[in-house]
């Protein structure tokens, strides 16, 4: 059994990997300011005497003894992380500061929830993890962009500097249950307005692509990659690499549905990348891991929980 923080653990994939942490026999400390996660989220954890939660802003340092620390704290989404773009720096680089400090103190093992964003809108595809990126320092992603980008210098320098024993994670865009219904990410919109009869909001043409991950897949190479030896720090990219343009995802949630809603076309934002897919191979040589779950039944799962949500709303 160890004591695991997860900041960011009532967000959407925080839940889940509190539950499974939990469920696998160790003490879970979650920590959240409750900007896009909910306590609904982990509700059903809390009778749990090995699960304690605390509200908490990571952009202000914490003290607690821990064995890990998973630290997801931060919006992930645009819609979240373009609102309060300075918070959205703190949170990635004060965070990180504080959480790496709190690490080296207690001589903690932690890991960087990254991103595929740090590859900006790429030019190399698919995405290796040597792969500089090319990303805009000064447009609207650049918030978040930048910040996990100086978050994983941060992470790097802690454990060069002072021996920090880090782990770094580039995910891919993820999606399933547990997604707030106003998260404003492609797919729980999609399933939103399917299940609504609204229209389906493609942004731009809808040739620009994405490879979508499914949560249980993810949590499976996240608690792997904190078990690998601490030479292995990464970065290292967790995604599904099946590649799928948004017409052909707005297409799949048509099909699945059932639903009459029409495609309607809106302005695309500033930087949005027109292709994203992952190089899993490092993922696949250090985890013997490859996702198992792909769009169509992913998706199914998804729709699933967003029906019983929308009953409940
Ligand atoms: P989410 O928005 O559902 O969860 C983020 C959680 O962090 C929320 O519960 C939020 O309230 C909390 N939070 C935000 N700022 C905080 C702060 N200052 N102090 C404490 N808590 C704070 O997003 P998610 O999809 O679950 O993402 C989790 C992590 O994974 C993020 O760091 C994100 O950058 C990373 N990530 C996610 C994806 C994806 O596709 N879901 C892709 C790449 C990276
Ligand atoms: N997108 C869309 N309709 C929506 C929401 C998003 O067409 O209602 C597009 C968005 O422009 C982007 C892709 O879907 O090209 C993925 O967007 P998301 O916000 O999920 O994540 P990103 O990978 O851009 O961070």
């Amino acid at each position: 059994m160890k004591r695991i923080l997860i900041t960011g653990g009532a967000g959407f994939i925080g839940s889940h990997l509190c539950e499974k942490l939990l469920n696998d026999g160790n003490e879970v400390i979650c920590i959240d300011n409750y900007f896009t996660g909910s306590k609904k989220n982990i509700v059903h954890l809390l009778d749990n005497p090995y699960f304690e939660l605390i509200r908490h802003d990571i952009a202000h340092p914490y003290f607690i003894e821990v064995d890990y620390i998973y630290n997801l704290a931060c919006p992930a989404s645009p819609v979240h992380y373009q609102y309060n773009p300075i918070k959205t720096i703190k949170t990635s680089v004060m965070g990180a500061i504080n959480m790496l400090g709190l690490a080296k103190r207690i001589k903690a093992k932690i890991l960087q929830a990254s991103t595929s964003e740090v590859y900006g809108d790429p030019l190399l595809h698919p995405q290796p993890e040597h792969y500089w990126g090319n990303a805009n320092p000064i447009g609207l992603r650049s918030c978040y962009d930048e910040g996990k980008r100086c978050a994983e210098s941060l992470f790097m320098n802690y454990q060069k500097q002072n021996n920090v024993k880090i782990k770094i994670i580039r995910i891919f865009n993820t999606y399933g249950p547990k997604m707030h219904p106003n998260d404003g990410r492609v797919v729980s919109n999609f399933i939103v307005q399917a299940l609504k009869g609204e229209p389906i909001t493609i942004f731009g043409d809808g040739t620009q692509t994405r490879s979508f991950q499914y949560v249980d897949d993810l949590i499976t190479a996240m608690m792997k990659t904190m078990e690998t030896a601490d030479d292995f720090v990464g970065p290292i990219n967790i995604g599904n690499p099946n590649e799928f343009s948004m017409l052909q995802l707005a297409q799949e949630v048509i099909d699945l549905t059932g639903t009459k809603s029409k495609i309607v076309y809106k302005p695309l934002s500033a930087d949005d990348p027109l292709q994203r897919c992952p190089d899993i191979s490092l993922a696949k040589k250090i985890l013997d891991w490859q996702p198992k779950i792909e769009l169509r039944e992913g998706l199914s799962k998804t729709i699933e929980y967003f029906e019983k949500e929308l009953i409940n709303v």
